[in-house]
């Protein structure tokens, strides 16, 4: 079931409070400074805090969330971190003493407010974020008695595992991502399902379904290196013929039921460059390409990828 857990509005003001004040606080340092360094006497500063920027401000479920840290303190050689529930995401370096993490959002947890402990330089820094609500489609699937579908190898699930798991520190796309495929989209990130009238918790749509015909082209929608061809004849039996390029600093993106696959794994492929083409191999019921964005495992909706820079 969808929780509507309605965002309140004074959890919105709590964060832009913050944030706004952080800003107020990085400039009130910055004269004093100013001021300090005027007087022949000098004076103790306080340490500076993190200064921390989380994007998008209305960030709702499905989004990523990218957590921007800046730092004065050169000499410390271990990124920051961002814990979030259960979980510890690693900063990457994007710009001299600026660190990024992303944290993932998906339609199975609830929206409402949840707490960032941003941790670097020695010091801790909390930031609340909402996340709000977001109505995901239903679809009503019927299975005949006995008709489960196939089910994945053990091989197939360890590699894809595997794949969904790489942080590599390196990053390698730029800019807004393409559409991998000039099909129209036929089914949307996040679309939850009844089988046989019972809710499948564990289960939403984990990427977009471009609906391009048998054979049409399936491209990078950003650089990245082929960490992941498997084949049906190595028993990829839900995933067919998938194709996984890592984009580097926990994002990744696969691609199935290919009919050709035209990479190998550790290509390097750019933007745009031909990675396959549509198929309907693996557990399919026809042509179509299935593109999920993952990052740090969870995936994620591509389409604020598709129109927004995440630097
Ligand atoms: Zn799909």
């Amino acid at each position: 079931m969808i929780i509507d857990n309605s965002a309140s509005s004074s959890n919105k003001k709590l964060l832009d409070f913050d944030v706004k004040s952080l800003t107020a606080n990085r400039r009130a340092i910055n004269v004093l400074k100013g001021i300090f360094a005027v007087l022949p006497i000098t004076f103790a500063l306080p340490v500076d805090a993190l200064q921390v920027k989380v994007t998008p401000t209305n960030p709702k479920l499905g989004d990523t969330l990218s957590v921007e840290i800046n730092r004065d303190n050169p000499d410390n050689s271990t990124n920051p971190t961002v814990a979030s529930g259960n979980n510890t995401y690693p900063a990457f370096e994007i710009a001299p003493n600026q660190y990024r993490a992303l944290i993932p959002t998906t339609p199975l947890e609830k929206a409402g407010t949840r707490t960032l402990r941003v941790t670097g330089d020695g010091q801790v820094r909390n930031l609340a974020v909402n996340v709000l609500n977001r109505k995901f489609p239903v679809q009503r699937i019927t299975l005949p008695p006995g008709k489960a579908g196939v089910g994945a190898t053990e091989h197939e699930l360890k590699r894809v595992a595997a794949f969904k798991a790489l942080q590599t520190p390196e990053k390698y796309w730029n800019g807004v991502f393409l559409k991998p495929n000039a099909g129209r989209i036929s089914t949307t990130y996040g679309v939850r399902r009844y089988y046989n009238g019972t809710f499948a918790k564990d289960y939403y749509h984990r990427g977009l379904d471009y609906a391009g015909a048998a054979g049409s082209s399936v491209i990078a929608p950003a650089s990245g290196r082929i960490a992941l061809v498997g084949r049906v004849s190595q028993g990829f039996r839900v995933h067919g013929n998938v194709v996984g390029i890592d984009h580097g600093q926990g994002v990744t993106s696969i691609f199935m039921h290919l009919s050709r696959i035209n990479v190998k794994e550790g290509d390097f492929v750019k933007a745009g460059q031909l990675i396959g083409t549509v198929g309907s191999t693996g557990a399919s019921t026809g042509p179509h390409l299935h593109w999920g964005l993952y990052v740090n495992g969870q995936s994620v909706d591509p389409t604020p990828w598709r129109t927004k820079t995440v630097n």
